[in-house]
């Protein structure tokens, strides 16, 4: 359902992808690894064209991302990106954050849209939190909104770039099991995550960048048996 084809991507003479292509099945689960700066978000970025790709071409859900001419709302309908950062709204209720997009990009009723958001958010277990503000949530809840808000728009493909990455420890448990809940549910993801006890016990396979490239690939136990010695020493590092 996604296709990435030998994406090369400079911002002036840093040549941050060189040549990236992987494929990502219908409900496939699939975590990107690798040390800052190899490229794992700008990747991430162009599936969403928050990023522009120099060339190669990428496909989601029958869509050309690649195409200048690329109908962008039609794309972010079939594809929801969360960040490590949430961007919720402080002035606008758990719900009323869920429901903007489902107003306003999909131009749900009110009612349908309340709807649709309380059910995202009984996914993310927060359900109860509806008429909460931000302020009143702990970081990983505030991630899970942040989640629940993309849920919402039914995507087709779901991208995560180091989401539990600002949450400590306890906090980074309760979203790690949001996105196994999303994975066994059969939700098509790709996420980028330093969490690598994670990656190796629930992603179907692991993608490993170094230098702007596709290092390695393969199920979750390569990550015991490293091929090369990039990633033996990304992995040991880890430690
Ligand atoms: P991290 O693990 O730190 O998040 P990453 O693998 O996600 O790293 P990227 O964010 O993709 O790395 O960045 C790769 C390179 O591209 C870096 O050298 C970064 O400085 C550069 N870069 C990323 N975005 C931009 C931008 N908008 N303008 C200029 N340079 C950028
Ligand atoms: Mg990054």
């Amino acid at each position: 359902i996604v296709r990435v084809d030998q994406i090369y991507k400079s911002f002036g003479s840093n040549q941050v992808l060189k040549g990236v292509s992987f494929e990502v099945a219908k409900g496939e689960m699939i975590a990107i690894i690798g040390a800052s700066g190899s490229g794992k978000s700008t990747a991430l970025r162009c599936i969403d064209r928050l990023e522009t790709v120099d060339s190669g071409s990428i496909e989601v859900a029958g869509i050309r991302v690649d195409d200048p001419e690329v109908d962008l709302h039609k794309l972010r309908r079939e594809v929801g990106i969360v960040f490590q950062s949430y961007n919720l709204f402080p002035h606008l209720n758990v719900q009323e954050n869920v429901m903007l997009a489902l107003r306003h990009v999909k131009l749900q009723s009110k009612s349908d849209a309340q709807k649709v958001a309380l059910e995202a958010l009984a996914q993310v277990g927060l359900a109860e939190k509806a008429g909460a503000y931000p302020e009143q949530l702990s970081g990983g809840q505030q991630q899970r909104v942040a989640i629940a808000r993309s849920l919402a728009m039914a995507p087709k493909v779901m991208l995560f770039d180091e989401v539990t990455s600002a949450l400590d420890p306890q906090l980074t448990g309760e979203v790690l099991r949001v996105m196994e809940d999303l994975a066994a549910g059969g939700m098509t993801m790709l996420l980028v995550t330093h969490e690598m006890g994670f990656a190796k016990r629930v992603a179907d396979r692991i993608i490993y960048m170094h230098q702007g490239r596709v290092w390695e690939v393969g199920p979750g136990s390569m990550l015991d048996h490293p091929q090369t010695p990039e990633l033996k020493t990304f992995l040991a590092a880890d430690m």
